[in-house]
């Protein structure tokens, strides 16, 4: 149960927020978990000293002073690629809303295909997906099986042939605290919409069902696998939009409060909006795009919002640094309702719990997931991944970044790091179970996070710094647009490697 602020307080907040134009949200709870303690032994020098915090210095060398020089970039996203327009109607207040979606799917998959999927996320969760009405150009008839609509074209999609699907269907937002679904101050609209799946020639469309622990009552890892697609996005909100605000996958055109916005995006894995009438926003501009935050009042009176802004800064920096330029103009962190934390296309969203905690230290969950989950706009956004069945080529090198980051911008706790966020939980099992495969949430984790880490800091003592950082920087940019296999990664790291990698491989993967 919720407990609001002292009355005199709200009183004073609620002035205090009208002057700023912004509406007060309800205090979250506490936790009763605890932040993690430091360790108190005495810290050795990190490995590399990843030293400068210059957003045009090239990818990491072991040495002090690396010549800068500028970033080297990606190609372009290759293209035909699926476009989705979606218009949304919404109540936010009543929790749901009317979608029309007009999807142009070109058959890019070399076959002639007379089934074509839509796989429908929200069909997860009952009464939450009203269908009103399908057709498709040139005609289909279809079929649902569990949560996924097969169309059967009446004659077969030549390649490279263009079919066009409208739907139109309502939403009625679940009451859970979750990316998709309502609380009292938040709805998420994550894998929302009827999609197409990826693509592979071997496997055809793939499509898994999500893993639930019973035990643990949480969803094990990620199971949709995005194919990179165009989206023109048009949001109407009918019920008081001037006291919500919306985050989303991209920059919002339209007058502010209005409750009428567009967004354009492209070459995403997917559309996410999260919305509420309790988000109070700051933002800052590093280079070429802007770093916005939305939390919540209390993170608002903590400073917590504000202070987010220039850890994200340094992280997007580190990652351009050792990778490539981020390929959006838009990042938004945004405070989750509910307790976990989970990367989308241009946005991540972090656990109020993970903003309660923060207490303006590096030695906080806060510093530590904000680079995880920024470094997914990599490792899972550019370049893609099969998160069911391979969810270690995206979480352990997030997991792994988070080091990176202490290593750049706080060495004197890089041991704290590895004690706090992996040894404490003394891991063990392979790096590379499916989400299915993996034993529940806690094997999971261990063996794909933690495992992950150590698994990536083997190669790399192996590797030494330069061929290491060489390899994950060739791997995120031919593997950029596509989607990355474990062959992939070997392959790239097989190309810098004058050591033979294969016991490293042997030991943390499964025989
Ligand atoms: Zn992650």
């Amino acid at each position: 149960m919720r407990q609001g602020p002292a009355r005199t307080l709200l009183t004073f907040l609620m002035i205090a927020m009208l002057i700023a134009g912004c509406k007060p949200g309800n205090e979250a709870p506490a936790l009763t978990a605890t932040q993690p303690q430091a360790s108190a032994e005495t810290l050795p020098p990190p490995m590399v000293h990843l030293a400068t915090q210059s957003p045009t210095s090239p990818e990491s060398q072991p040495t002090p002073n690396p010549s800068p020089a500028p970033a080297a970039g990606i190609q372009p996203a290759p293209g035909p690629r699926t476009h989705y327009e979606l218009q949304v109607s919404m109540d936010y207040y009543s929790r749901y809303a009317n979608v029309v979606q007009k999807i142009s799917y070109t058959n890019t998959t070399g076959s002639e295909m007379s089934q074509i999927p839509l796989h429908v996320p929200p069909l997860y969760f009952p009464g939450a997906f009203n269908l009103g009405s399908l057709s498709t150009q040139p005609a289909s008839t279809y079929r649902q099986q569990e949560q996924t609509i097969w169309l059967d074209l009446a004659s077969p999609l030549s390649r490279d042939a263009l079919l066009e699907i409208d739907v139109v269907f309502r939403l009625v937002m679940p009451n859970q605290a979750a990316t998709f679904g309502a609380t009292d101050q938040q709805t998420n609209l994550v894998n929302w919409y009827p999609y197409i799946p990826a693509y592979l020639a071997e496997k055809g469309f793939i499509m898994h069902a999500p893993v639930y622990d019973n035990t643990k009552q949480v969803y094990v890892g990620e199971y949709i696998v995005n194919d990179l697609a165009d989206f023109d996005v048009s949001l109407s909100l009918s019920n008081r939009p001037e006291l919500i605000e919306v985050a989303a996958s991209a920059e919002a055109q339209g007058e502010p409060k209005s409750g009428k916005y567009r967004y354009h995006l492209e070459a995403a894995r997917g559309f996410a909006f999260s919305i509420s009438d309790s988000y109070f926003i700051h933002e800052v501009q590093e280079g070429a795009y802007t770093i916005r935050s939305y939390s919540f009042i209390n993170h608002e009176n903590a400073g917590t919002g504000e202070a987010i802004l220039p850890i994200a800064a340094q992280a997007m920096r580190l990652f351009e640094d050792l990778l490539y330029p981020y390929q959006r103009d838009l990042i938004s962190i945004v405070v989750a309702d509910y307790l976990h934390n989970m990367e989308m296309d241009g946005m991540v969203m972090l656990s109020y719990g993970v903003f309660d905690f923060f207490d303006q230290t590096p030695k906080n969950n806060l510093t530590i997931l904000t680079p995880h989950e920024l470094s997914h706009q990599w490792f899972y956004s550019v370049v893609g991944n099969d998160q069911a069945l391979e969810p270690w080529l995206d979480e352990s090198i997030a997991t792994y970044s988070e080091l990176l980051y202490y290593e750049r911008y706080h060495p004197d706790l890089v041991s704290w790091w590895w004690d706090q966020r992996v040894d404490v939980h003394n891991p063990s099992g392979y790096v590379n179970p499916s989400t299915e495969n993996s034993g529940g949430y806690d094997a999971y984790r261990n063996g794909v996070y933690l495992q992950g880490a150590r698994f990536l800091q083997e190669l790399r003592g192996a590797m030494g710094d330069a061929d290491f950082f060489a390899a994950l920087k060739d791997y995120a940019s031919a593997m950029a647009w596509k989607m990355g296999t474990r062959a992939d990664f070997e392959a790239s790291f097989a190309r810098h490697s004058s050591t033979d990698l294969a016991p490293i491989y042997a030991k943390y993967f499964i025989p």
